[in-house]
C-alpha cells in the first residue's frame, strides 16, 4: 500500500516524514551521565546502522553529561525528558530533539520556554504515549486502551500547536500488538504528523522480533511510519538488525539482501543449513539490493532461482549454481557455497 504522506521534519539531517526513507532508532541503556559508557553505546549502534539515537535525561547529571557526549559522537541524539522542564532547556544547545509529553511538563509557561528553546534551535518535540503510563485524566475516561492513547496524543499535539509548534513526530507504544496498531490507525486520519512506530517492552529478542514484526509489519504495510524502534532486552545492534529486516521485508527498504532457504524435507540429500547459515553470515553487511536463494532439490529451485540474483540447487551430492535464472556451473556439494559467494561478489556488493 502506498505510504501515508506526513510532514516532513528534520532530527540532526535525518529526514523523516514525507518521502523520505523510514529511518530506523534506538536508545542507550547506559546511565547518560556516564560519559565513556553512553558514548561507547552510541558508537556501537551508529556502526550497527541506526540513524537516530535516544538518550534518557532523567537528572541534572544526566543533562550536564550531554555536552561532551555530543562533542564525542556524530548519531543525532534526541533527549528523552520527562517532568523536569529546566532539564529540556540545559541540553537544548547540544541535541538534535527532545521527547517530552507537554502534558507531563506542568503548567503551559514551562512547555512555552521548552518550545521556545526547541523554535530557537530548529529541534522537533517527540510526543512520546506510553499505553503503560497515561496521564491520569485519561486513564480514568478510557483505561489503559488505544482509545486513551489517541486522546493523550492528540491533547500533546494540540497543547503544541496552541503555542505554534508544529515540528512534532509522535509514538503511541504499548506492550501488546493490538493496542499498539490500534492506536497508529486510529490516530492516522487525524493530523499528518510523521508517526514513530514500536511496540514498547516487547521482551528478548525472539518475543520481541516476533511482536515488532506484527506490530510495525502491520502499520507499514498500511502505509503508515515514517520511523521505527524496535525494542528488545538484549544487545543493542539486535535491534537495528531487526528493526532493518522489517523494513526489508514489508517492502519499506531496498537495500540488502534477501536469502530465500527452503524449509527442507525428505527430499534433502545435503546439508543446507549450514550452507544458509555461512551465506547469511557472509552477506549480512552487502547494502546492494539482491535475491540470494538456496534450495534443497530441483522441484522449486528453478522456479526461485528464475527470481533469484544467485541460486543453488542442491541434488544428490552435487548441485547447480545460477544466475539470474542461468546455469554457470555444476558442482560437487563442497565447493557450491564457495562458488556461490564468488558469483554474490561479482554483483559489486559494496
Ligand atoms: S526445495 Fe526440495 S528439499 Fe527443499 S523443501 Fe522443497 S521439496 Fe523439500
Amino acid at each position: 500500500m502506498k505510504r501515508v504522506e506526513t510532514k516532513k521534519i528534520s532530527v540532526g539531517g535525518v529526514d523523516i516524514g514525507g518521502d523520505s526513507p523510514i529511518s530506523v532508532q534506538s536508545m542507550t541503556f547506559s546511565k547518560t551521565r556516564d560519559v565513556e559508557d553512553t558514548v561507547s553505546q552510541i558508537n556501537r549502534l551508529h556502526f550497527a546502522g541506526a540513524d537516530i539515537v535516544r538518550v534518557a535525561v532523567p537528572d541534572i547529571e544526566d543533562a550536564e553529561a550531554i555536552p561532551e557526549i555530543r562533542k564525542q559522537t556524530s548519531l543525532p541524539i534526541i533527549a528523552d525528558i520527562h517532568f523536569n522542564y529546566k532539564l529540556a532547556l540545559m541540553v537544548a544547545p547540544f541535541v538534535d530533539g527532545i521527547r517530552i509529553n507537554p502534558g507531563n511538563i506542568g503548567s503551559k509557561d514551562r512547555v512555552k520556554e521548552v518550545v521556545k528553546a526547541c523554535k530557537e534551535r530548529n529541534l522537533p518535540i517527540r510526543i512520546g504515549v506510553n499505553g503503560g503510563s497515561l496521564e491520569k485524566e485519561f486513564e480514568m475516561r478510557y483505561g489503559a486502551t488505544s482509545q486513551g492513547m489517541v486522546a493523550s496524543a492528540d491533547y500533546n499535539i494540540k497543547f503544541l500547536e496552541d503555542l505554534d509548534f508544529t515540528d512534532i513526530k509522535v509514538s503511541m507504544k504499548a506492550s501488546d500488538v493490538e493496542r499498539t496498531v490500534e492506536a497508529y490507525r486510529k490516530l492516522r486520519p487525524m493530523n499528518n504528523y510523521p508517526f514513530h512506530l514500536g511496540v514498547t517492552e516487547a521482551g528478548t529478542l525472539f518475543h520481541a522480533t516476533v511482536k515488532s514484526a506484527i506490530g510495525i509489519g502491520s502499520l507499514l504495510l498500511d502505509g503508515i511510519g515514517d520511523t521505527i524502534r524496535v525494542s528488545i532486552t538484549g544487545e543493542l545492534e539486535e535491534e537495528i538488525r531487526v528493526g532493518r529486516a522489517i523494513l526489508k521485508d514489508s517492502g519499506r527498504e531496498k537495500n540488502g539482501v534477501n536469502i530465500i532457504s527452503c524449509p527442507t524435507c525428505g527430499r534433502l540429500e545435503a546439508d543446507l543449513v549450514k550452507a544458509v547459515e555461512e551465506i547469511e553470515k557472509v552477506t549480512k553487511d552487502i547494502k546492494k539490493p539482491l535475491n540470494l536463494s538456496v534450495m534443497g532439490c530441483v522441484v522449486n529451485a528453478i522456479g526461485e532461482a528464475k527470481h533469484s540474483d544467485v541460486a543453488i540447487a542442491y541434488g544428490k551430492e552435487k548441485g547447480l549454481i545460477m544466475v539470474k535464472g542461468e546455469v554457470v556451473a555444476s558442482l560437487p556439494e563442497d565447493k557450491l557455497v564457495d562458488k556461490f559467494l564468488e558469483e554474490v561478489k561479482k554483483f559489486k556488493i559494496n
